[in-house]
């Protein structure tokens, strides 16, 4: 028996009014996650919630350890991850408040570890091969249609899909990096997306990103560009609904032995050389 069936990387925000939740600490080859695991229920689902920045909040984005975040997700029998997080706006139309499910990704991140596959031996003696996993279409299908109808159930109406880029952090774009941005036509910028959604491929779970839009960019706006301030404002504003959408998505995932998106053939036999948890 599983520990948890489906795993939600975000605050504490998201599993502090939850009763009975149990907090368990896992290790893996790739060090310590971010935090404890916190399991709970929702809606007859078994769900572990990691804090991604850590409790407290002191992890910098190109600080978590990404591959031990989504390695103890899987050790703990997780086979599907809801990935929300806070995002800078692109375009005018989507402003503060606005809910994006992304179904593209641009990585715009410069010094962070992406892949088990990298040739380092672990400390077990196994080598990893080199493998190149297809990942044309980053995000699970069925993910993003739990989400989107979990939103419209909440009278939310998400934008359906668009490009999500990935800057290294921890500072802001400049306006002229926003503007770039938005002239390729992109839609929302983020500083953890990647490589979360890669690695959660690389280990064949099923991974969706839920974007909340809680300013928008320095390219997007004529004022003084985004500041910290304004973005833990909205995102505290919206928390409340944002967790009450993750819950009905929790519930709308379908069970892990009838999952029927291509994520669970992840590998397209290829020789991974280690064995996933
Ligand atoms: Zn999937």
């Amino acid at each position: 028996m599983a520990d948890a069936e489906i795993g939600v990387i975000g605050g504490s925000g998201f599993y502090s009014f939850l009763d009975d939740v149990t907090e368990v600490t896992v290790d893996t080859p790739y060090g310590h996650p971010s935090d404890s695991l916190f399991l709970g229920e929702i809606a007859g689902r078994s769900v572990a919630f990691l804090p991604r920045h850590g409790r407290g909040h002191h992890l910098p984005p190109h600080r978590i350890n990404y591959r031990a975040n989504l390695w103890a997700l899987r050790s703990l029998g997780v086979r599907q991850v809801l990935g929300p997080c806070a995002v800078g706006g692109l375009r005018p139309e989507y402003g503060p408040g606005t809910l994006l499910v992304p179904d593209q990704l641009v990585d715009r991140t410069k010094a962070r570890v992406q892949t088990y596959f990298d040739g380092e031996p672990l400390p077990d003696g196994s080598v990893p091969n080199v493998v190149h996993l297809t990942f044309a279409d980053p995000y699970c299908p069925a993910g993003r249609r739990a989400a989107l109808g979990a939103a419209r159930g909440r009278d939310w109406e998400p934008v359906d899909g668009g490009t999500l880029v990935v800057i290294e952090g921890p500072r802001f774009s400049t306006r002229a990096e926003s503007r770039w941005h938005a002239a390729q036509g992109w839609s929302v910028v983020g500083m953890t997306g990647h490589p979360e959604a890669v690695l959660a491929r690389e280990l064949s779970l099923c991974y969706t990103s839920l974007t909340l839009v809680t300013d928008l960019d320095a390219g997007a706006e004529a004022g003084e560009g985004v500041s910290h301030e304004e973005v833990l404002k909205v995102f505290g504003e919206n928390i409340g609904r944002l967790r009450e959408v993750l819950f009905d998505t929790v519930a709308a995932l379908p069970a892990t032995a009838d999952r029927a998106c291509p994520c669970t053939d992840a590998h397209q036999g290829w020789d991974l050389g280690i064995e996933l948890p």
